[in-house]
């Protein structure tokens, strides 16, 4: 290995953990870090209020399809129109509206399809939207999405160049794992969204992302490290970055991961 390339890797490794070690700082109660008392106790009415609607909104077992959804017969959104849509965009609009999962598309604010170049290389693949996702309309854009967006950085990849989405489309009440019907219904939208964009390497991360993509059942400590073919495409499992910041100890299998994910890039993309 060159020099150049050990001065860069170990910059990019430090700065991977200095970025991941505030997230640790931002794990605490903001309340329990403030020194300014007002601000502090404003924190935390705040996010006691936000808490308390969430849990109002996502209690009720019945359906309540959300105001401004124009409500479909179910025949006529199973008709399955969205296969034939050829770019993106136009895919989105067909299933913004989707109530395959008539629990999730009450409780969703919005349907989060994905963001990002739709000409990508990579395609970075979750699990399904949260509180923040649902709110904004864009995947990992919450405190795990700030960690995925600096591991990527890390490995000099913008938001921008790649592709990222999730297997479900839906934000799960509580943020709950996603049920197999859910998968089910949802994953034929992956699969659209996969042959559309053609990438050359997908990462998956987390268990839902890798065992739902592989078709396997094996655990994420087996499926990582390694590449695996999606389709004829590579692709690389790693830790969900939620995982990262409540496990301290899988940065560093992480960090390996996304390093030989980079190296393949360069290998199939660059070379
Ligand atoms: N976690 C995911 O898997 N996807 C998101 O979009 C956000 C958090």
């Amino acid at each position: 290995m060159s020099k150049k390339k050990l001065i860069d890797d170990t910059i990019n490794y430090l700065k991977y953990y200095r970025e991941y070690n505030n997230y640790q700082v931002y794990a605490h109660e903001i309340v329990e870090v403030s020194e300014d008392p007002v601000f502090a106790v404003n924190e935390e009415v705040r996010v006691t209020e936000t808490e308390v609607i969430e849990k109002k909104e996502y209690i009720t077992p019945e359906v309540r399809i959300p105001k401004d959804v124009k409500i479909i017969a179910e025949t006529e959104f199973m008709n399955n129109e969205w296969k034939i849509s050829t770019t993106l965009d136009q895919f989105e609009d067909q299933i913004i509206n989707c109530i395959k999962c008539r629990a999730l598309a009450g409780t969703r604010k919005q349907v989060v399809f994905g963001s990002g170049n739709p000409d990508a290389d990579v395609v970075v693949v979750g699990e399904a939207p949260g509180a923040d996702e649902d709110i904004r309309g864009e995947p990992f854009v919450g405190r795990a999405g700030m960690l995925l967006t600096d591991i990527l950085k890390a490995i000099n990849f913008t938001r921008e160049e790649i592709y990222i989405c999730n297997i479900l489309k839906c934000r799960p009440p509580d943020n709950r794992n996603p049920l197999p019907d859910e998968i089910v219904n949802c994953e034929p939208y992956l699969f659209k969204q996969l042959e559309m964009i053609k990438p050359k390497l997908i990462l998956a991360v987390g268990t839902f992302a890798a065992q739902t993509l592989l078709k396997s059942k094996e655990p994420l400590g087996k499926l990582r490290g390694k590449f695996h073919s999606y389709n004829g495409i590579k692709m690389m499992v790693t830790y969900h970055p939620a995982a990262l910041l409540r496990n301290p100890n899988w940065k560093r299998p992480t960090w390996e991961d996304v390093q030989l994910f980079r190296k393949e890039y360069d290998f199939l993309v660059k070379s």
